[in-house]
């Protein structure tokens, strides 16, 4: 195996977790490169990230860029039917699976129908949570044996489309999510001559454990209450509408940290389930939701960017559990839907761009040599760079040099050292922690106060994007995504960082990271070299990400190269389609900007420049055209 510097491969899977994250999908290849295997059924098609990154460069295709891998959705659409099929047989289960994907997860055209294209052997359907993802949906999901299960608040025109849906043939379920909203769409239906298939939201009182843990419980903002659940089905029975209560639905939360949280839900969801069966609604489907989660930091545990289970755990747990409840009450064995979209999602797409800089933590320094007559502040600091390599007690050390500098700072404001000995004795102060932090590497016990010098002494890397637009989970709730080099992992990485971007916003930063005990503030990353590009890549971006960014600081949409594995290609690859992501002027417009007249406003300006003669005409003309094109340009760094 390729070495460097005592390094090989092995040193970097275990420090970026790249198997334990990548599901299988991505693996670090024998020469250092990231590799990814979209097609698991084919693992000779392996895809080297160094000729994607040469791919889109050679077809002028700017970073930062949006990577996606259709199979990687089709495979995981295939992977979870596949697995409730199993399972289904495995358990002797009487019912069927129907699954549904959420699009608000990722509504991007392309994603959508790739999913309901992979989804079409196994009637896969959509979901919708709201009248705009309700009109997607419906042009979409044209298949008459899958399910549009609707969720969300509804309104009359919500309403009339599903019933529309249901008229075409659509198998369309409109869930309650409060009691007003079946006295709407009751009379609408009736107004239409429609029977509505209907489904009932569950607050449960079991609660996710994670980041959505408040999507159940009590004070959940969506559901009915076991006695508002018996008031609908009543209120259908009352109308003659009592066959069309067909789904019991429930949705604890995403990202489900905890499998016991997946087994309480459905534990309870069948008990109810099995008495509303009892009381004589004979409902065909129960609807689990999301919640399905992703191992973003490779811990295999219950820390809010993992989960302690696998996806056959948890539809194990689903089927098992159902049956079980049911064979005990004697109720026949629903169909059973899920809504996942996280899992669906999350590992097709990744965002890849360059670092274009290393932000230090204290500069350069200056000339430290002793001169006549320094002022004593300066010759003690000297005087612990003299002892450090020789002393044992590191903490004094440390201790006295952070009160030097402090009393430096104090005999600065009061004019009694000048700047020059303030700067040497800040550059000699950070020679001492560089050493500190060296020494303490190997201690068996490190003091608080010491512990967060890695931190205090690291770099930062400027990256290319905004973590506004491509990662905004990680700036909203702190979601932790997988963060590597696309090359030399075979090298050893020597520094330190944690990753900025190219916001002027100092939350425009990601600072967790995989570590070797749980997260760490700081990555390690290989030192960059003045002649060539160095590429990271962020991933599981796929869920959500995608979709939720904003435009901060006018950085707008990503350009996105859609790749489908083939194995007839050298490199196993080819980009199927380029998105271009937004120019200056789409973000402009959407501001309520008018690009034309600001060239315009701009070209004026220049003009006047040239007839006072302060500017040569054939210089004014390229000062415009210059002005227009970048304009029309992408929004991020040109590197
Ligand atoms: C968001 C949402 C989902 C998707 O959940 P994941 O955890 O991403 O699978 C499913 N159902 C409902 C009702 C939702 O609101």
């Amino acid at each position: 195996m390729a070495t460097t510097n005592n390094w090989s491969v092995n040193d970097s899977e275990n420090l970026y977790r790249v198997k334990r994250w990548g599901e299988g999908y991505f693996e670090i290849g024998e020469n250092g490169n990231l590799f990814v295997t979209p097609d698991p059924t084919n693992t000779d098609m392996r895809i080297d990230f160094k000729a994607v990154v040469d791919e889109i460069k050679e077809e002028g295709i700017q970073f930062p860029v949006v990577v996606r891998f259709h199979d990687i959705l089709r495979s995981q659409v295939a992977k979870l039917n596949q697995t409730f099929r199993a399972t289904i047989e495995e358990a002797e289960y009487q019912g069927q699976y129907m699954g549904v994907y959420p699009i608000k997860v990722n509504q991007m055209r392309e994603v959508v129908e790739e999913i309901v294209d992979a989804g079409a052997p196994f009637n896969y359907g959509l979901e919708a949570g709201s009248k705009a993802e309700l009109l997607t949906v419906m042009a979409l999901n044209t298949n008459t044996e899958s399910l549009t299960v609707l969720n969300g608040y509804k309104d009359q025109e919500f309403m009339r489309l599903a019933l529309l849906s249901l008229k075409l043939g659509r198998k369309t379920l409109v869930v309650i999510e409060k009691f007003s909203e079946l006295v709407l769409l009751v009379k609408i239906a009736e107004e239409l001559g429609i029977k509505p298939l209907v489904g009932v939201r569950s607050k449960m009182t079991v609660k996710g454990r994670g980041k959505w843990a408040s999507s159940g419980g009590e004070r959940a903002k969506f559901g009915l209450t076991i006695s508002e659940i018996i008031n609908a089905a009543r209120y259908l029975e009352e109308r003659g509408m009592a066959d069309s209560l067909k789904l019991l639905h429930f949705h604890i939360g995403s990202q489900l940290t905890d499998i016991r949280s997946v087994k309480e839900s459905i534990n309870e969801g069948a008990m109810i389930y099995s008495e509303l069966h009892k009381m004589g609604f004979k409902l065909e489907y129960v609807d689990v939701g999301g919640g399905l989660g992703i191992d973003y930091d490779g811990s295999q545990s219950t820390n809010d960017s993992s989960r302690n289970y696998n996806m056959s755990e948890y539809v194990a747990d689903i089927v098992f559990g159902m049956k079980q409840v049911c064979d005990l009450e004697k109720v026949p064995h629903p169909t059973l839907v899920s809504e996942s979209g996280r899992a669906i999602t999350a590992h097709h797409s990744c965002v890849i761009t360059q670092v274009v800089g290393e932000i230090k933590a204290h500069g350069k320094g200056i000339q430290t040599e002793a001169v006549a007559d320094e002022h004593v502040l300066v010759s003690n600091i000297r005087e612990l760079t003299e002892i450090i390599d020789s002393h044992n007690n590191l903490q004094e050390i440390f201790n006295d040099a952070s009160q030097f500098k402090e009393q430096a700072l104090g005999a600065f404001k009061l004019r009694v050292i000048s700047l020059e000995e303030l700067a040497k004795i800040e550059t000699l102060y950070w020679q001492i922690m560089e050493k500190v932090q060296l020494k303490i590497q190997t201690a068996e016990f490190v003091p608080e106060e010491m512990q967060e010098l890695a931190y205090n002494l690291s770099s930062q890397y400027l990256c290319n994007f905004s973590v506004f637009q491509s990662a905004a989970d990680t700036w909203a709730i702190d979601q932790l995504l997988p963060v590597v080099p696309l090359t030399r992992m075979n090298e050893r990485p020597t520094v330190n960082c944690s990753l900025v971007d190219i916001t002027c916003d100092s939350d425009g930063k990601l600072d967790q990271f995989i570590g070797e005990n749980g997260i760490s503030d700081v990555l390690s990353m290989h030192p960059l070299k003045a002649n060539e590009d160095y590429f990271i890549g962020l991933f599981l971006t796929g869920a959500y990400q995608d979709v939720m960014g904003d435009m901060h600081n006018l950085f707008g949409r990503l350009n996105e190269v859609h790749i489908f594995g083939h194995d007839d290609d050298p490199a196993d690859f080819y980009i199927e389609e380029v998105v271009n992501g937004s120019s200056v002027e789409d973000v402009l417009s959407i501001m309520q900007y008018h690009p034309k007249s600001m060239a315009q406003t701009v070209k004026k300006a220049i003009d006047a420049h040239i007839a006072k003669g302060e500017m040569k005409p054939r210089e004014g003309v390229k000062w415009t055209d210059f002005y227009e094109n970048c304009l029309k340009g992408y929004t991020y760094l040109k590197v």
